[in-house]
């Protein structure tokens, strides 16, 4: 039996934004679920419906079987983490992951030892005494953890409870819930905009977008094979290139992919042939990950694309080629958008989150593959492919590069940012 489904459920606030639309996923009883999307997605407004803090417009919300739009929140046995684990000042650690126990009038003895013993699981015993003031952030995290747990809810939800953290912090915590949460089985139904957190921790992901499911599937289904290029755009770093391209069906070679004066192959054989020749003449997206392409010396052996370095940026472990080639760069954050931002909110999220902004930077000669032109922002002009080089191998600014295309993981796109291919969940 599914422990959580939301069955076309509807979120319109009362000034009338509609934050959450016609959004239906189950979730398996002990899944640990995750919620993923940028920031004004509908990711809290859709967890504080499943908890009940939030009224449901529209739709139905199943728990456990049963109907629970109308439970009050403490009849649906859920417990809530969120982004600042809000503890009570003037109680000390100790008495701060107890007190569900307390409430429910558990066994003094057996409340205290079990508070001892999750205290320990999330490594923090030494502050059991301590008031909260004197934590440190990542402390105060694992004691809300802690007093969200302790109580074995039916369902677990928590609200990007890690982004307050530092970047080290935060990879440990992220280990240790993913560990203990397993551990109990309790389902889960965890928001993130942090993909990483997404593909790490998930059994499953739904990236949500302007209120709308995008996707929904494993950790690996969802980065090798999204359902569309919002989706190719949003998982993975460095960002996917996603690049315009006019197939032509050519017989007895394949779907040729004219990128201006370069070309990639499809030959027949490949099952994606078929679906891409749909489009002929028309203009589809490809999306290639930097690691689908690799240096190569021969540009005539297999599928090549070519260009010049623009910058070479140093990551430790490896180099991230700029390179410019030509090609007609699509922005993720536009392609196939069913709303346009309202005025306010767009401000607010170019404004604070900078991936967006780069996102809309990105490219001079820009494709809006969607009804409408993409905003022009500014007139700083990005290289157009990201490729990874392993060493520095005598590449520099300006040197011509020749980079063979994996042509398998290749992922192709219409227009409307759809694959063009079935997607298999
Ligand atoms: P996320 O958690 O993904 O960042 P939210 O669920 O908080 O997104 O918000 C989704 C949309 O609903 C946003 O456009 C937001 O401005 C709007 N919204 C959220 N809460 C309210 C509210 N109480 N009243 C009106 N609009 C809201
Ligand atoms: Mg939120």
């Amino acid at each position: 039996m599914s422990a959580v489904v939301l069955d076309s459920v509807s979120k319109v606030y009362p000034g009338g934004q509609r934050a959450v639309a016609d959004l239906s996923l189950e979730i398996a009883d002990g899944e640990f679920f995750v919620l993923l999307g940028p920031s004004g997605c509908g990711k809290s407004t859709t967890l504080r419906m499943v908890a009940g803090l939030e009224e449901i417009t529209t739709g139905g919300l199943w728990l456990d079987g049963r109907l629970a739009n109308e439970l009050t929140p403490r009849e649906r046995n859920v417990a809530m983490v969120f982004q600042n684990g809000a503890l009570y000042p003037h109680r000390t650690v100790r008495d701060n992951i107890g007190f569900p126990l307390e409430i429910a009038r558990a066994d003094q003895a057996e409340a205290s030892a079990r508070v001892v013993e999750m205290a320990r699981a999330l490594g923090i015993d030494p502050t059991l005494d301590r008031l909260p003031g004197t934590l440190s952030g990542g402390q105060r995290q694992r004691v809300a953890m802690g007093r969200a747990i302790i109580r074995e809810p039916a369902v677990f939800l928590m609200d990007e409870p890690l982004s307050n953290l530092d970047a080290a912090l935060r990879t440990d915590l992220r280990v240790e819930i993913g560990g203990l949460v397993r551990g109990l089985g309790v389902t889960t139904l965890y928001v993130t905009h942090d993909q990483v957190e997404a593909l790490t921790l998930a059994d499953r992901i739904a990236v949500l977008r302007d209120g709308f499911l995008e996707d929904v599937g494993t950790p690996p289904q969802i980065y090798e094979s999204p359902a569309t290029a919002f989706v190719a755009g949003f998982l993975g770093a460095p960002q996917i290139n996603l690049l315009a391209a006019v197939p032509e069906a050519v017989p007895g070679e394949g779907v040729v992919l004219h990128l201006g004066t370069q070309r990639l192959v499809i030959p027949w054989t490949d099952p994606r042939a078929e679906h891409v020749a749909g489009h002929h003449a028309a203009t589809v997206i490809l999306g290639i990950r930097s690691d689908a392409l690799r240096p190569t010396g021969d540009p005539h052996l297999g599928p090549v694309l070519s260009g010049g370095i623009r910058t070479l940026e140093y990551h430790g472990h490896e180099w991230l080629a700029h390179i410019d080639a030509g090609v007609t760069v699509v922005d993720a954050a536009e392609v196939g958008r069913r709303v346009r931002p309202e005025p306010a909110a767009a401000g607010r999220s170019s404004g604070g989150m900078a991936g967006r902004a780069l996102s809309l930077l990105r490219g001079g000669r820009r494709e809006a593959a969607g009804p409408e032109p993409a905003p022009h922002v500014g007139s700083h002009r990005r290289a157009e492919l990201l490729a990874r080089l392993h060493s520095r191998d005598g590449y520099g600014q300006g040197s011509h590069v020749h980079l063979a295309v994996d042509l398998e993981r290749v992922l192709i796109f219409g227009r409307d940012g759809h694959r063009v291919d079935p997607v298999l969940r």
